[in-house]
């Protein structure tokens, strides 16, 4: 095996999020509505997405007074959903999950895994308890007081946290490797200087698009098994 350390993406990574991109919208235009009289249309509002460190300009642009008070809102509707539909049993731990941490630190003795996450730390943390994979992980990074919303993907800060606690080092620039679901873990990853996986969660998400980003993956695949095959 090429790696030792993993990073992992939580949302539609290792945990189903039912329609991802209009959970996600939902919440944001919820939050918006709550502080601001003004909700820019969709094409607008996704921006914020891939915004990374300037997300304060977009939320300016967009009226809302206090943008700290923004992202505790947001967290505060995002994890009072979560919880709902993880009760539904409508968010989920991908089959693949568990059976692929395992063997992974089975196999490889010097194997280090860790999260890296643009989710706030508090819902992180409920859901790696509730589906029971927090043990599995040696450091799980996401946002909080301690690591701002600027630390957030695709800024590469939460990866090089992550790798600094997982004992990476320059002379092992090659064992490191990012798995993610968008284009801002890949984005990221690259920025951080380590490779960068695509897991293709749901089939529709680029639609053929992926050949034309700026930065591309290192590896594309459909499932966490084939970490076992390929890398
Ligand atoms: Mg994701």
């Amino acid at each position: 095996m090429k790696y030792r350390f993993f990073l992992f993406d939580l949302d539609n990574c290792l945990i189903h999020i039912p329609d991802p991109s209009n959970y996600f919208d939902s919440i944001l235009v919820k939050t918006l509505q709550k502080l601001t009289e003004c909700v820019p249309e969709r094409k607008i509002r996704n921006k914020l997405w891939e915004a990374g460190e300037n997300y304060r300009i977009l939320l300016e642009e967009w009226r809302v007074p206090e943008i700290d008070k923004f992202w505790e809102e947001y967290d505060f509707l995002d994890f009072s959903h979560r919880r709902i539909l993880m009760k539904e049993n409508k968010i989920k731990l991908f089959s693949d999950v568990r059976p692929i941490l395992v063997n992974l630190l089975k196999k490889w003795k010097n194997v280090k895994l860790g999260i890296v996450s643009n989710t706030a730390y508090y819902i992180v943390e409920y859901m790696l308890t509730k589906f029971k994979i927090k043990e599995y992980f040696h450091h799980v990074f996401a946002l909080s007081s301690e690591y701002p919303q600027e630390f957030a993907k695709p800024a590469p800060t939460g990866i090089k946290i992550t790798l600094d606690h997982l004992g990476f080092n320059s002379t092992n620039a090659e064992e490191a490797i990012m798995i993610g679901d968008s284009k801002i873990d890949i984005i990221a990853a690259k920025r951080a200087q380590i490779d960068a996986c695509l897991i293709l969660r749901e089939e529709a998400k680029y639609s053929g698009t992926i050949t034309q980003w700026a930065i591309q993956p290192d590896y594309i695949i459909n499932s966490l098994w084939e970490i076992l095959e390929f890398f």
